[in-house]
């Protein structure tokens, strides 16, 4: 039967890692929502458009056609028929996604997008920022994942093979950023489920979800 599962917290924090894993184990579709806002931002960036011009930022978001895979063992992205999973890793689009995603037209139309993916999917994990309290507030169970500023940058530069320091910062010019609008990483839906990975591995918060869902 239908299934939405809402992953919710900042970077760093394990989201990625653990909805993909869940949705394997429950045989469920993958959505990662951070990685639409990110294409977004790469289409902005190639279209010269300065990230900070809101109309300029709308008009491409609109006429980008965007193609997000939803096999958790194989996502992909790609705009405009580009394959575009390394790029909107980078640290281009990194610095410009948070001025991208402010932008209101561009979140009506990702919801949109994202609310169709998740009817059709039917059984699916979502992660992202805003998907138990705007995406998917009927999702059957709702998570908001944390873990300590250190050990997300901890994770972050590990991932990206990136300096430390430089992770920090930037993750904490992130978080500033999303904080004073939608996306807030420090919002979360009161009837979220908290987990704190900082001591947790992945395969404990994953069965503790799994838990959560058969209860
Ligand atoms: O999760 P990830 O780090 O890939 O997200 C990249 C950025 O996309 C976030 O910093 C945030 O600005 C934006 N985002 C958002 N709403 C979401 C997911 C991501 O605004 N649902």
């Amino acid at each position: 039967g239908r299934c939405v599962v809402a992953v919710d917290g900042p970077s760093g924090s394990g989201k990625s890692t653990v909805s993909r894993r869940l949705a394997s184990a429950l045989g469920a579709r993958y959505l990662d929502t951070g990685a639409m806002y990110r294409a977004v931002t790469w289409a902005v960036l190639r279209s010269g458009v300065d990230p900070q011009d809101a109309e300029g930022v709308a008009k491409v978001a609109g006429e980008t056609d965007l193609k997000i895979g939803v096999d958790p063992e194989a996502p992909s992205v790609t705009a405009d028929g580009i394959a575009v999973d390394r790029e909107i890793r980078g640290p281009e689009v990194t610095a410009a996604v948070s001025a991208v995603s402010a932008v209101p037209a561009v979140r009506e139309l990702l919801v949109a997008q994202q609310r169709e993916m998740i009817d059709a999917a039917g059984r699916i994990v979502v992660e992202g920022r805003d998907i138990g309290f705007v995406v998917a507030p009927d999702a059957d169970l709702k998570v908001y994942l944390t873990a300590s500023a250190e050990a997300r940058a901890q994770r972050r530069s590990v991932e990206n093979a990136a300096d430390l320091t430089a992770t920090a910062a930037d993750l904490a010019r992130r978080d500033r950023l999303d904080s004073t609008r939608a996306a807030d990483p420090l919002r979360r839906a009161p009837d979220a489920v908290v987990l704190d990975t900082t001591a947790l591995g992945i395969d404990e918060v994953v069965v503790r979800l799994r838990d959560l869902l058969t209860e």
